[in-house]
């Protein structure tokens, strides 16, 4: 067996560039590079169902035509997952293959410890180029990438302040368009073009506030967009948590900060009816002069025709979900657009068909689905990611995957994809079989969900629970509240069957799982106390 044939390719080029310098042996250089770039698209909440290729209820009005292409040409992951229902923590899954528990970054409100293994790290060990730009989302300054630039926290839709390695700036534009503009110049320009790459493009959209660019602002607006079936979900058979959150359309969705409403016909900070929303203002003072007038323009005869019509009740919760949802697609249409772009910019280098392109997102949400907006919960809307993987002569055109894969599975499928040694301590199982067109006879039937944010911003309980490919168990567990459901008969989760004494085998089952996967990763961090308030408003019910 020859010498190359014993070492990882990264290794072996290593070896044969120290061989060649000291004259120990007439080798070649190192061979051409046959390690894909990769090139990791990642949007902020953007939920499945508002993807064209997912076949969701939003489809029928095209939402995605270059991610749609995507998926035409890679893997598109029907059953793909997050571990934690919400921004930062999956980003902190992602960078590290660790569940929240392990990798300390829990909450929002946490701050991530750059000082671990995370994945960009051990790429820049084995020769490989990293950048990000957008959004970080879990503090401090990113480490493991040779470039970078930054959102501090959330940042801002128009003409945000981005953190760099070389202090904090103001930029122009607005926030997709700035994230891939950096992207794009890297690609171009920024590089070692020595060596692969791993880029993560990582925009704020389409996160709340929606705030679309200002050539978006008509999109949809001559048509009404599909409601979906649970709009008027009461949760009549949910435990009592999905009763007690605050993430409703009808009764927490704000009129000014999430909808602009009186908010846009004057637009000077000051007032239309008396009051602005101050945190809503904060989101819309950076515009310009000429940005502003766009909005003006297009919200100032949506707004005036609002109050006309002196909606009430559902007429009402239709309008706001109507607004809503249009401003997200919006969102939604600039990400698209990126892709668009980011794709032709590899065309254009001639890296199609050795770089990787991924599209993700860091949770899914709710679009009126149930009544919502928001993700957290273990419901499917929010559970599941988007996960389209095109990697050009390894995964197969317009293919669909099925296996049950997470956000905690990406590292160790980039670090495979490199040649890069995997670390024993991350947690997920790489996706590259998968790629493949495989079915690994050990893939993992269930997966593992943990949701920490509580108290906080829309009041969505603690719980923890297990998904397998037809049964779904989640326990509120500050509350001792569970829920099951049977996704086969029931995919919009509307009829918990926790109490239904036919599903006990299937029940004890589950709760037999939840206690396997939450000793297989080690999460100690379940919590057992029972707030008072919580069982005052229990026993009111
Ligand atoms: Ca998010």
């Amino acid at each position: 067996m020859k010498v190359k044939q014993l070492l990882p390719k990264w290794c072996w080029g290593i070896f044969a560039t120290i061989c060649s310098f000291v004259g120990l042996c007439d080798l070649p250089a190192a061979e051409p590079e046959s390690r894909p770039n990769i090139l990791f698209v990642f949007s902020d909440d953007h939920a499945p169902h508002a993807i064209g290729a997912y076949d969701g209820w939003l489809k029928s009005v095209d939402p995605t035509p270059n991610i749609d292409q995507l998926a035409k040409q890679g893997m598109l992951f029907r059953n793909s997952f997050c571990t934690n229902s919400i921004c930062g923590p999956s980003r902190a899954v992602i960078q590290t293959g660790k569940h929240s528990h392990k990798n300390g970054f829990m909450n929002n409100g946490n701050t991530f410890d750059w000082n671990q293994q995370t994945f960009p790290k051990l790429l820049q060990q084995v020769g490989y180029t990293t950048a990000i730009y957008g959004k970080s989302h879990l503090k401090g300054n990113p480490q493991g990438f040779d470039d970078w630039q930054v959102l501090p926290g959330q940042g801002l839709y128009y003409n945000p302040d981005l953190i760099t390695p070389d202090g904090r700036k103001q930029v122009q534009g607005h926030c997709t368009d700035i994230v891939t503009d950096l992207a794009v110049q890297w690609l171009k320009k920024g590089r070692d073009s020595s060596k692969p790459f791993m880029l993560m493009v990582q925009h704020k959209a389409p996160h709340r506030n929606w705030m679309p660019a200002p050539r978006h602002l008509d999109l949809y607006e001559d048509i009404d967009l599909p409601e979906p079936a649970t709009l008027f979900d009461r949760w009549e058979d949910n435990a009592p948590p999905a009763r007690f959150q605050e993430l409703e359309i009808d009764r927490h969705m704000h009129l000014q900060f999430d909808l602009f409403v009186d908010l846009l016909p004057t637009f000077d900070g000051q007032s239309v009816k008396g009051r602005v929303d101050k945190s809503a203002w904060a989101n819309m003072k950076r515009m310009t002069e000429s940005q502003m007038k766009v909005w003006r323009d297009a919200y100032g005869p949506r707004d005036k025709a609002f109050h006309e019509a002196n909606l009430k009740g559902e007429d009402l919760v239709r309008w706001k979900y109507q607004r809503y949802a249009k401003n997200y697609l919006r969102c939604i249409r600039g990400v698209d657009e990126s892709v668009g772009t980011l794709m032709s910019t590899l065309e254009e280098l001639g890296l199609s068909e050795n770089t990787v392109v991924i599209y993700s997102s860091d949770q899914g949400f709710y679009v009126g689905d149930h009544g919502w907006y928001d993700k957290r919960w273990m419901y499917e809307e929010s559970l599941k990611m988007p996960l389209i993987v095109k990697w050009p002569g390894v995964t197969a055109e317009n293919s669909v995957d099925e296996h049950l894969v997470q956000n905690l599975d990406y590292a160790q499928t980039f670090l495979e994809m490199a040649d890069a040694k995997l670390p024993a301590d991350m947690q997920g199982q790489s996706l590259v079989p998968l790629l493949r067109g495989e079915d690994p006879p050990k893939w993992r039937d269930s997966i593992y969900y943990h949701y920490y944010e509580y108290p906080s911003v829309h009041m969505v309980p603690r719980h923890n629970g297990v998904r397998g490919n037809r049964y779904k168990l989640m326990h509120f567990y500050e509350f001792d509240e569970w829920e099951f459901y049977d996704l086969e008969t029931d995919p919009d989760e509307l009829h918990n069957l926790y109490e239904d004494a036919s599903y006990a085998n299937q029940i004890q089952e589950s709760k037999n799982d939840l206690e396997r996967l939450r000793d297989h990763y080690e999460d100690e961090s379940v919590g057992g106390a029972k707030p008072a308030e919580w069982q005052r408003k229990v026993r009111g019910l």
